[in-house]
């Protein structure tokens, strides 16, 4: 089964996407801001990731772009909240996927991954 990599700062967002993720049968790596999200890339080469956007150290965009530095072909989705879509404009021009907005249903989280895997 694919491997998903979870950025978000709240511990909360976190366990949530987590829990919708490995029930339906992924393996699921958590990391807490974009520097940890680097390093967790590198180390696991996730089949996806979902990256929150506003987080302490490094933020969701500028980490966005150093993965995809790092490699191209990672499937990266944005996780927002409302209001971000200048972000999320920017964000896709610099390779994200596809983005989800908070709290994203299970049905919608599950599909982005599924697109992003496939
Ligand atoms: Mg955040």
């Amino acid at each position: 089964m694919a491997t998903i990599l979870v950025v978000d700062d709240a511990a909360f967002m976190r366990m949530r996407m987590s829990k919708i993720l490995s029930e339906a049968g992924y393996e699921v790596i958590q990391a807490e801001n974009g520097l940890d999200a680097i390093d967790k890339y590198r180390a696991s080469k996730p089949d996806a990731v979902l990256m929150d956007i506003t987080m302490p150290e490094m933020d969701g965009l500028t980490a966005l772009k150093e993965i995809r530095a790092i490699d191209p072909a990672a499937r990266i989705a944005m996780v927002t909240a409302l209001g971000q879509q200048q972000i999320v404009l920017e964000a896709v021009k610099s390779g994200a996927k596809d983005f989800l907005v908070k709290p994203a249903e299970p049905d919608r989280v599950l599909a982005a991954v599924t697109k992003l895997c496939a």
